[in-house]
C-alpha cells in the first residue's frame, strides 16, 4: 500500500502560516502518515509538533531547511531527522535567524528611503522566529503596495529592486556538515527552482554528494515531469535516496497540498527507508 508522506513543510516559525500544531492536525486529516517539519533555518517548531504527531498518531521527523551559498547562488538543504537538542545546529540556526532579523531591518530601512512605511511593514516580520523576505512581501499586499506577492517582489523585494538587500549563506559544504554532525540526513531541495544548466546542477549535486548530502528532492509540488525525471537521474547518478515534500507553506496556495504518495522512479531509495 503507498504510504502518504510529506518531508518538506513550513509553520509559522519560519514562513509558513500555521502553528506546528495545527500543521500536523491538517496533516493528520489528510491522511499523512510520515511528516517532517523543515522551517528555514530553525528547529523550534519541532518539538510543538512532536508532540502534535503523538495526539494525532502521525510519524514526526525533525527537520528544517538550511540556505546555503554555492557559487553565488542560493540553494536550499533538507536536514531530516536531526537530532535535539543539537548544540551545534541550534547555534547555527540562532545566527541564521539573526542574520534574516537584521536583513529585514536593512530591507525596511530601504524601504523607507523608497518612500514606504518601513517599519510598519517590517513589524510582522520581525515577530517571526525565522523571518523570510515572504514576510514582507504579505504584508506589502496587505497595505496595499502591490497587489500580488510577485508583483511585491518585482516591484520592491527582487535583487535590484528599492528594498532589496543581498544576504551572505554559509556555504553549502558547512550547512552539510551541520545537518550531519545532528545526526541528519542531508536533502538537496527542489533542484528545478535553481534556474542551472544541466552541467551546473550536475556540479551542484556532486558538491553536495562530496560534502556528504544523502539524498535529493524527487517529487516536490511545482515540479514538472520533466523536472522529476531530471531529478531522478541525479538521484541514480550520484546514489543520493529520494525525498518527497510538499513545501506546503499556507492552505491557500492549493498547488501545495500536504502529502505526496511515496511513489519513486525505478532504482530510486525512498529517503524514508533510511529514516528507521
Ligand atoms: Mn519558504
Ligand atoms: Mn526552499
Ligand atoms: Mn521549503
Amino acid at each position: 500500500m503507498l504510504e502518504l508522506i510529506d518531508l518538506h513543510t513550513h509553520s509559522r516559525w519560519s514562513d509558513g502560516v500555521l502553528a506546528p500544531a495545527e500543521l500536523v492536525e491538517r496533516a493528520a486529516r489528510r491522511s499523512v502518515q510520515l511528516l517532517a517539519l523543515t522551517d528555514h533555518d530553525t528547529v523550534g517548531g519541532c518539538a510543538e509538533a512532536q508532540r502534535a504527531a503523538h495526539t494525532h498518531g502521525v510519524r514526526f521527523i525533525a527537520g528544517t531547511e538550511l540556505t546555503a551559498g554555492w557559487r553565488g547562488r542560493e540553494v536550499h538543504v533538507v536536514g531530516l531527522r536531526v537530532r535535539l537538542p543539537s548544540a551545534e545546529l541550534e547555534r547555527h540556526c540562532a545566527q541564521m535567524m539573526a542574520l534574516r532579523h537584521e536583513r529585514i531591518v536593512a530591507m525596511a530601512q530601504r524601504l523607507t528611503r523608497a518612500g514606504l512605511p518601513g517599519e510598519a511593514l517590517a513589524a510582522g516580520a520581525l515577530a517571526i522566529p525565522a523571518p523570510t523576505r515572504t514576510h514582507l512581501a504579505r504584508a506589502l499586499c496587505e497595505q496595499g503596495f502591490a497587489k500580488e506577492r510577485q508583483q511585491a517582489f518585482d516591484r520592491w523585494l527582487g535583487r535590484g529592486r528599492p528594498g532589496y538587500v543581498e544576504a551572505r549563506w554559509p556555504e553549502l559544504t558547512e550547512v552539510v556538515a551541520h545537518i550531519t554532525a545532528a545526526g541528519g540526513l542531508a536533502v538537496l531541495a527542489h533542484p528545478h527552482r535553481y534556474a542551472l544548466s544541466g552541467g551546473e546542477l550536475r556540479a551542484l549535486v556532486d558538491a553536495f554528494k562530496q560534502a556528504g548530502g544523502a539524498g535529493i528532492e524527487v517529487s516536490v509540488s511545482g515540479m514538472s515531469p520533466k523536472a522529476a525525471d531530471r531529478a531522478a537521474s541525479l538521484a541514480r547518478r550520484f546514489a543520493l535516496a529520494g525525498s518527497i515534500g510538499s513545501d506546503f507553506h499556507e492552505p491557500d496556495l492549493p498547488w501545495r497540498p500536504l502529502g505526496r504518495f511515496a511513489k519513486l522512479p525505478e532504482g530510486i531509495t525512498p529517503i524514508a527507508a533510511c529514516l528507521d
